[in-house]
C-alpha cells in the first residue's frame, strides 16, 4: 500500500524537491526547526528561525552559550517559548555531548538507539524525534504523523496510532531517501489536495483505491 501511495503522489507532483520542500539544507537549521514547529505553523517556526540566525545564534556553540532566558524573546513567534527555549538547549547539549552533527552521523549508533535517546529529551517527542532523525540525520525512519494519519484513514478506512503508521510505513519502505520523500509528499497532499475539509478527490492519483471516494461517488 505505502509504495503504491509513494508512486501515485511522485506522479502527482513530479516537480517535488525534498531540500526545496523544507526550505533550509543545513541539518543543525532543520534540527532547531523541528523543536519551532510543534504546535504551530511553519511560517512562525520560520520567522523563529530568522530572529535567530539574525543573532548569528544558528550554531550549537552559539546556542549552547546561552540560557533558556536568552532565547525566550529571540523565539516568540513560534509560541511555547519558554518550553521551547529549553527544549532547544537540552537537544544542543545533547548534540555538542556527542561532537555536533558530524559526530552523530559517524556514530555507530543503530537508528532505535538514537531515537531512544532524542525521546529521553524532555520536550521531544515522537514526531520531532523522527523529523530530527530523517532529515538532519538522514537515517530511515518516518513521523507517523496526523497528515499520514488521515491519509492513511481516508484511503483504507482504517484509524491507525502514531506507531502503528510508522512501523506500517517502515515495513514497505526502507530507505531513508524514499522515506524522506513520502513524508514530504504526504504533508503536501494533505495541504493542497486531501485537506482535512473538502478534499479535492476529482484531481487525486490515489482515487483508484480510496474509500473515502469511493464512498462518496456511490453516495452522489
Ligand atoms: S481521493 Fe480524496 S479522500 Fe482519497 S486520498 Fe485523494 S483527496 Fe484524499
Amino acid at each position: 500500500m505505502w509504495r503504491w501511495i509513494l508512486e501515485r503522489l511522485d506522479e502527482q507532483f513530479p516537480a517535488f524537491d525534498v531540500d526545496r520542500w523544507w526550505g533550509i539544507d543545513d541539518p543543525f537549521e532543520r534540527m532547531i526547526g523541528s523543536v519551532l514547529v510543534q504546535n504551530t505553523t511553519w511560517s512562525n517556526a520560520a520567522k523563529a528561525l530568522a530572529g535567530l540566525r539574525e543573532r548569528s545564534w544558528l550554531t550549537p556553540q552559539a546556542l549552547g552559550s546561552l540560557s533558556a532566558d536568552d532565547l525566550i524573546p529571540a523565539i516568540r513567534s513560534a509560541g511555547f517559548q519558554q518550553a521551547k527555549s529549553r527544549t532547544i538547549l537540552r537537544l544542543v547539549h545533547w548534540l555538542m555531548q556527542h561532537g555536533g552533527v558530524g559526530g552523530i552521523i559517524e556514530r555507530q549508533a543503530t537508528t532505535e538507539q538514537l531515537r531512544s535517546e532524542l525521546l529521553s529529551l524532555k520536550g521531544i517527542g515522537e514526531e520531532t524525534a523522527d523529523t530530527i532523525l530523517a532529515y538532519s540525520f538522514n537515517r530511515p525512519t518516518i513521523s507517523g504523523d496526523a497528515y499520514a494519519r488521515r491519509l492513511y484513514q481516508r484511503v483504507s478506512g482504517e484509524s491507525l496510532r502514531y506507531k502503528q503508521i510508522r512501523h506500517a510505513i517502515l515495513d514497505e519502505i526502507k530507505t531513508w531517501a524514499d522515506l524522506a520523500r513520502l513524508h514530504g509528499l504526504i504533508v503536501e497532499h494533505g495541504k493542497v489536495i486531501c485537506r482535512k475539509r473538502s478534499p479535492r478527490c476529482e484531481g487525486c492519483q490515489l482515487r483508484p483505491r480510496c474509500l473515502f471516494f469511493d464512498h462518496a461517488k456511490r453516495l452522489s
